[in-house]
């Protein structure tokens, strides 16, 4: 007994090491080039004395900005501190009856963490063999359906008929599609929007738009859903995101041009990369992310090729879980960085 009783106690989410020395950094999906010149451009130019004053709640540059580059209505965007604030939102707002709500085995590992510390039931859904998605499994009675796509860890896209299949089975519940990874391959949810009522696509501004250190991420729905959002945001915290916040994410919209050639480099960089691992014995499916999850040949372990890299210098994502702690997650840097990767691999691999 005692004041421990009415502590709120969870496992939380383990996030990647943001370690303080200069390493090369292929361990949590950031983009390796900086973000456009039109939001350092912005920073300068801002009037910094307007901090004095809250931000706008409704984050209206941000969110019409959006608007206008994905042809949606304004009133169809809600915006937070990353796509993390923006699911944990819609977990708070969309998952709160009583029927357990789904979602695959193998995802994003802050799923079941945001549905333990808000209370919510759910189960897992076991992917297939070869990481897919078994959209049969999704027709059972539930309280809603969170769906990475392209699914994360694994990078693997799932084509929109496949998500359409699930959101058109549940009508009776909210359908989020995570599409942190979209600009990188598969097909987005977002041209369902007005067909469905029920569904939510949430994006991040931290990988293709190079903004994961301002937290910025949005999502987009049908104007009621939105507004359900908005209710719920003005009951936790009206002022998610700052002004400079703000600015940065308009100011990265609007540049067409540098995210699309962003994009195509690191997806370059992901095939050149795919060709050298396929050298050295990995397997892995064909990546839709800035990522590649690969399992090393037989005779490696991927737990020690990951100690090996950091050893050099060189940090990877491993995860300890059941089915998947044969894998290592890399991170698609610069060309230099995945030839430095590629070139300490073989020496580890030569070593063993
Ligand atoms: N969804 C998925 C699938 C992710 O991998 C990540 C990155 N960790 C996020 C959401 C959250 O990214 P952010 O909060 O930076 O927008």
């Amino acid at each position: 007994m005692g004041f421990r009783d009415n502590i709120r106690r969870v496992v939380p989410y383990t996030p990647g090491e943001q370690p303080k020395e200069r390493v090369i950094k292929l361990n949590t999906n950031e983009c390796p080039y900086p973000p456009s010149p039109e939001v350092i451009k912005a920073m300068k130019e801002l009037d910094w004395e307007r901090l004095r004053l809250y931000p706008d709640p409704l984050m209206a540059d941000f969110t019409e900005s959006l608007a206008e580059y994905y042809g949606v209505k304004p009133s169809q965007v809600f915006g937070g501190t990353g796509s993390d604030d923006v699911l944990s939102m819609c977990f708070l707002t969309f998952f709160a009856g009583d029927k357990p709500v789904l979602f695959p085995d193998i995802t994003y590992s802050f799923y079941d963490v945001w549905a333990n510390v808000y209370r919510i039931p759910y189960e897992t859904k076991k992917l297939d063999e070869n990481f897919r998605i078994v959209p049969s499994d999704y027709y059972a009675e539930n309280g809603g359906i969170v769906l990475a796509n392209p699914n994360a860890p694994t990078g693997i896209g799932e084509s929109l008929s496949v998500i359409e299949d699930i959101i058109d089975h549940n009508r009776d519940s909210v359908v989020i599609v995570d599409e942190a990874y979209i600009d990188f391959g598969a097909e987005s949810a977002l041209a369902l929007i007005d067909k469905y009522e029920n569904l939510i696509v949430v994006r991040t501004m931290s990988k293709s738009r190079a903004l994961a250190g301002m937290r910025l991420g949005y999502c987009f729905g049908s104007e009621d859903l939105i507004k359900y959002l908005n209710d719920v945001k003005y009951s936790v915290n009206s002022y998610t995101l700052s002004i400079p916040a703000i600015a940065a994410g308009a100011a990265a919209i609007k540049d067409k041009e540098y995210f699309e050639e962003t994009v195509s480099r690191i997806k370059k960089t992901r095939e050149w990369t795919a060709k050298k691992l396929e050298d050295l014995g990995f397997s892995f499916f064909r990546s839709d992310t800035n990522f590649i999850f690969a399992k090393p040949p037989v005779g490696f372990l991927a737990v020690s090729i990951f100690d090996e890299l950091k050893k050099h210098g060189i940090y990877v994502r491993h995860f300890g879980k059941e089915r998947i702690s044969d894998h290592l997650r890399i991170t698609i840097g610069t060309d230099e960085e995945m030839e430095t990767f590629i070139d300490t691999l073989k020496v580890i691999m030569e070593g063993n």
